[in-house]
């Protein structure tokens, strides 16, 4: 699992441009809760070929007058409790406030790996400026400037010490398939897992995970060895942490870092939320395959309609997710367990699905004499050929002349030719275009 550094300071002291200098995808940051000036903000960050999950957590000022500040505070907390690292960031500028001083003496009580960088060191000559906060009794301050990334080598090397040099996202074509069981809080998570796991067929031993917390169960489903990843621990743990629901959608992010399928679990007594959304395109970025679970269907009196109204949602909120099997559960009366059982291996099936390159390139071939791509700025654009370069998920090269020119609904096209001739039902599949000779010497 990618570690997760938290940024910790008063407001101002240039968190967010940091956080804004080092994250990539900014797709998956978390929603505000309303009222709350400053927010947790997660996504996935890199260094150099180095990559980490960052957490700016907002500026906590205990002098606020904000009524929601008590929850700030949990946030914040929160966030230094799961973080593998942290990030203590100051403003050069200013020097040292009385705030500084009251999160410095709270940061030093807590047992953790801890960085302090004094912020806004535009050049060398005001590196000086930075020798103030030894006073805060810290071992070592990074003069840095995020905005001009003066420092940031020194900082962010020390920072990331001992993590790995991101190997190449590969595929896992071998091993037990990895299912993160995902969701909002009260959805039914817990009460699901310990349904599956009282079920008859399945054979279960734990394994200590790699975080505090964490427990990789291995199951047995039908005939394929898998494991479920109960990241939060939410199979045992007691409600405290998930009081705010933005954490526990944090911790589904998280998971869907280590993951290859993900089974979102929706509450199917309560109106799609926006929460549930992002935890679904979350998943279909980083190209997990996907199970959509409509859990408390025991507590929907018209099914008719509800499956009808969700459909609706769906194709309003999450189209991009349409190849997801939907399955209606109810975990207390171990209802749609064998459906989710079978939803959950086709999508392992689909999701590690390779087809030859004489089956792509039949399809594309279809496709180009149904609906060839139409030229652009007068100049034709030419497929040649496609093959299946990665499965998990299922990725395809298209070479072409001009890559850059295909429109976006022609790769969608695409997709969906593939998904007409084979089953990839759960799974996003991508597709890539490059020019001839890509990749060679
Ligand atoms: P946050 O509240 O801690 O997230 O702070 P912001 O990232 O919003 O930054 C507060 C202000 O400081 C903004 O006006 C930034 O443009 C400015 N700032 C942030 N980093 C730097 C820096 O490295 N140098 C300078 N000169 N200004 C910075
Ligand atoms: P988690 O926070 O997502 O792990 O949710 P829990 O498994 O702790 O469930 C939250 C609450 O919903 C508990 O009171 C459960 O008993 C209840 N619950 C979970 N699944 C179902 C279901 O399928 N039907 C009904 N009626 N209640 C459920």
């Amino acid at each position: 699992m990618l570690p997760l550094i938290a940024i910790i300071g008063r407001p101002n002291v240039g968190k967010s441009q940091l956080f804004n200098r080092l994250v990539r995808s900014r797709s998956a940051l978390v929603e505000d809760i309303p009222g709350v000036t400053r927010d947790l903000r997660y996504g996935k960050a890199s260094w150099e070929d180095r990559s980490f999950m960052l957490v700016d957590t907002g500026g906590f000022d205990s002098t606020s007058e904000d009524p929601l500040i008590e929850q700030v505070r949990l946030q914040l907390e929160f966030a230094v409790s799961e973080a593998d690292r942290i990030l203590f960031l100051l403003d050069a500028r200013q020097g040292i406030s009385a705030l500084d001083e009251e999160l410095a003496l709270w940061l030093r009580k807590i047992d953790k790996p801890l960085f302090v960088a004094a912020n806004k060191v535009d050049a060398p000559s005001l590196e000086p400026l930075s020798a103030e906060f030894y006073r805060l009794g810290v071992d070592h301050v990074y003069p840095i400037s995020a905005k001009e990334r003066y420092g940031l080598s020194e900082l962010m090397d020390d920072l990331l010490e001992g993590v790995p040099e991101q190997e190449q996202e590969r595929p896992r074509e071998r091993g037990a398939a990895r299912v993160a069981v995902v969701g909002r809080p009260n959805v039914g998570k817990s009460s699901l897992i310990n349904a599956l796991l009282g079920s008859q067929r399945m054979i279960v031993s734990e394994i200590p995970g790699t975080t505090r917390d964490s427990i990789d169960i291995e199951v047995i489903l039908g005939d394929e060895s898998m494991t479920l990843i109960d990241t939060a621990g939410i199979r045992r743990r007691p409600k405290v942490k998930e009081k705010l629901e933005k954490f526990a959608v944090i911790q589904a992010l998280r998971s869907l870092e280590r993951t290859d399928l993900a089974c979102v679990v929706i509450d199917a007594s309560q109106p799609l939320s926006e929460q549930d959304v992002r935890i679904v395109g979350y998943a279909h970025e980083r190209g997990r395959g996907l199970v959509l679970l409509l859990n408390k269907w025991d507590l929907v009196t018209d099914k008719k309609k509800a499956l009808r109204a969700f459909a609706d949602m769906r194709e309003l909120k999450m189209p991009f997710a349409d190849y997801a099997p939907m399955v209606t559960t109810s975990a207390t009366q171990a209802k749609g367990l064998d459906e989710l059982v079978k939803a959950v291996i086709r999508t392992r099936v689909n999701h590690g699905k390779r087809l030859s390159t004489p089956i792509c390139n039949k399809i594309l071939a279809n496709a180009l004499t149904e609906h060839p791509p139409p030229a652009k700025g007068g100049r034709a654009i030419n497929m040649l050929y496609m093959a299946q370069t990665y499965v998990a998920p299922p990725t395809f090269a298209v070479v072409c002349n001009r890559p850059e020119a295909v429109h976006f609904s022609y790769q969608r096209y695409l997709q969906n030719r593939i998904r007409q001739s084979e089953d990839f039902s759960g799974t996003p599949i991508w597709i890539k275009f490059r020019r001839k000779g890509h990749g060679k010497k």
